[in-house]
């Protein structure tokens, strides 16, 4: 009997262990399905009731990963390029990312019901006009433009990851933040080719820009570091970054 016990509990166990695994695989548990570099790692963390700052980092960042790769699709198509379709592919991983969190947390997700370069934040509505007009003339400016979204991407995410403390969205914006400074390596390095070297920092300040190219390409391991940028407390949030501050339509950096 007591042998008959023991097996039944030990068949129980490992109904219950093989179940929750299948869970997080199909992440049932929050995480995102799909085995891309940027969330792996989240499906055993506790839900913690995110914040009103935390839902506005979630709801922004979202749609500045989508604008990442809807600016990518069309420099793709436009250009021919790898490298735009190559990295177009990661930045839907990075939203992916982020909407299983919303998911998790029951938030709404403010891309779903957007078509490529349609936006719902009027700032990232501008900048990806800008960004796409900016990049038609030749390749050089394509590839500017990429370095651009990896400046803006990297500054964001740096500050967000000063204001959030859930555990999920900080394992989520660390992945995207080494995936984003493996992006701009990649593009600085075809800008480099091209003769454009080195990239000016538009974003971050030039310091951290070279801190991320003299550093090496990160395979995206869960615990594997990015460039080690740490995140000043006077970091400009992105809330007083308006991008267009007078209104004209044409983003303020590109008019410097
Ligand atoms: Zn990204
Ligand atoms: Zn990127």
């Amino acid at each position: 009997m007591k042998k008959s016990i023991t097996t039944i509990c030990t068949a129980l166990l490992i109904l219950v262990l093989s179940t929750g695994m299948a869970l997080a695989r199909n992440g049932k548990l929050g995480n995102f399905s799909g085995t891309n570099s940027a969330g792996t790692g989240t499906a055993l963390i506790a839900y913690e009731e995110p914040s009103v700052v935390e839902i506005d980092a979630l709801t922004y960042m979202v749609e500045e990963e989508k604008l990442a790769r809807d600016v990518y699709n069309l420099l793709d198509t436009t250009w021919g390029i790898p490298i735009f379709a190559n990295i177009a592919r990661a930045e839907q991983k990075h939203m992916d990312a982020i909407i299983s969190l919303l998911d998790k947390y029951g938030l709404e997700n403010p891309v779903a019901n957007l078509s490529a370069g349609q936006f719902a934040n009027s700032d990232l509505q501008t900048l990806y006009n800008n960004l796409i007009s900016a990049g038609q003339d030749n390749e050089e400016d394509a590839l500017l433009v990429g370095a651009t979204i990896e400046d803006v991407d990297i500054n964001d995410l740096l500050h967000e990851l000063q204001v959030v403390d859930n555990e999920d969205i900080i394992k989520v914006f660390e992945n995207l933040l080494q995936g984003s400074e493996n992006h701009l390596r990649a593009f600085c390095s075809l800008l480099a080719i091209y003769g454009y070297d080195p990239y000016v920092a538009q974003f971050l300040t030039q310091d951290e820009i070279d801190t991320i190219l003299a550093a090496p390409q990160t395979k995206g391991k869960r615990g594997s570091m990015t460039s080690g940028l740490s995140t000043p407390l006077d970091r400009v949030p992105r809330q007083s970054r308006m991008l267009d501050a007078d209104g004209d339509g044409i983003c303020d950096f590109l008019q410097q």
